[in-house]
This record gives C-alpha cells, sequence and structure tokens, in this order.
C-alpha cells in the first residue's frame, strides 16, 4: 500500500518509512507531482494537518497523512502554538523566535511548556488523528546546538538538558512528534 505524506521534506519521510510495517510505501508530495505549498489556515494543529491530509487525499485520490507542530507555553496561554515557526514573523526566523519567547517570559518563573504534534490520517474517506506531547519548561537562557526551532530553550521533564543538548536519537525517543508517529504506525499494523 502506498501512503502519502504531506511533506515536501523527503527526509522527514525517509525517517518515517524506516518505522514502517512491510508492505508499506511512504511517498512525498513530489512523489506523486504535487509542487504547491498548501495553506495552513486553521488556529488549532488538528485543524492545519486536516486541512493539508483533506486537500491532498481528495486532488490526488492517494491516502495520506499530514502533521502540524508547535510549542504551547503556560504563561503565554499556550502561544506560539500554531504560529510557532513565525511567531517573530513572517520569515520564519528560528532564532528570532526563542528570543521573543525568552523575552516574554523574562518576569515570570512559571516557565510550563510543551511540544505537541497532531497527525491526520486520511485513508478510505475516514479521518483518524494521532496526538503526541512531551511536556518540559523554558529555559532563562539557551543551551545546544542541535535540533531546530526552540530546542535550544526548551528543557523536556526528566532530563537535565534540552531537546539541542541531545543527540537526534536521545531527542526521537521522547519527541512529541515520534509519540504521535509511534501511534499512528501502531493503528497501522493493527
Ligand atoms: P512543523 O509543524 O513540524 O513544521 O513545526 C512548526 C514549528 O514548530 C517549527 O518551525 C518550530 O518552530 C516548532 N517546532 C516543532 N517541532 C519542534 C521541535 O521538535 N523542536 C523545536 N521546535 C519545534
Amino acid at each position: 500500500m502506498n501512503l502519502v505524506f504531506a511533506t515536501h521534506n523527503k527526509n522527514k519521510a525517509l525517517e518515517i518509512q524506516a518505522l514502517m510495517p512491510a508492505g508499506i510505501t511512504i511517498q512525498t508530495l513530489e512523489d506523486i507531482g504535487c509542487f504547491e505549498d498548501i495553506p495552513e489556515t486553521a488556529d488549532t494543529f488538528a485543524g492545519n494537518a486536516e486541512l493539508k491530509a483533506k486537500y491532498v487525499a481528495q486532488k490526488y485520490h492517494v491516502a495520506c497523512f499530514s502533521d502540524d507542530s508547535g510549542l504551547e507555553v503556560e504563561a503565554l496561554n499556550m502561544q506560539p502554538g500554531v504560529y510557532s515557526a513565525r511567531y517573530a514573523g513572517e520569515n520564519k526566523d528560528d532564532e528570532a523566535n526563542l528570543q521573543k519567547v525568552l523575552m516574554e517570559l523574562k518576569n515570570y518563573t512559571n516557565r510550563n511548556a510543551q511540544f505537541r504534534t497532531v497527525i491526520c490520517l486520511v485513508k478510505d474517506d475516514q479521518t483518524h488523528f494521532f496526538e503526541g506531547i512531551v511536556k518540559g519548561s523554558i529555559r532563562f537562557e539557551k543551551a545546544g546546538t542541535g535540533g531546530f526551532g526552540y530546542d535550544p530553550i526548551f528543557e523536556p521533564e526528566g532530563n537535565s538538558i534540552t531537546f539541542a543538548e541531545m543527540s537526534r536519537e536521545e531527542k526521537n525517543k521522547q519527541s512529541h512528534r515520534a509519540r504521535a508517529f509511534a501511534k499512528m504506525i501502531e493503528f497501522i499494523k493493527e
């Protein structure tokens, strides 16, 4: 069975392919001839993931899944949320985004935050959602050079280092994305 991952990122697709049971082939948007940048205009992760997966499934008549992720900070009313990529502006600058969060949290002792991923799978006209969360806290200063996005300021619960100080393998053992994908893969295996 072919399953389209609504992404233009070949590496993301290869990572998921490696986790899939035998007989399932992951395709990217390029593989099915879709070169569009599908807009993410919803105000929830689930809404955005569903928009993308449904658009592709309906237009290309394929089974498709899409993921949407972001950082939610308790003291900021769960922002940046769906605006995580462009929190400090449309140019999607990771450094500016994390500096904005540090600045806004400057006077707060409540540093609680979480990363969240929601995956939407559209298959046989049915829609399924899978969620992964990793709870943690926002540091006062950044630490580490690995990962991307807000990783240098996020310390996952039960750790004393940030995501940016971990190896990719270590982060993948507990990340929001890994947890959501594990749930989808369990579902597909069943
Ligand atoms: P996406 O939906 O996976 O593209 O994530 C949207 C935005 O959320 C990214 O551009 C990052 O700013 C942030 N984000 C999502 N996942 C992570 C992560 O694992 N580490 C750091 N930032 C993340």
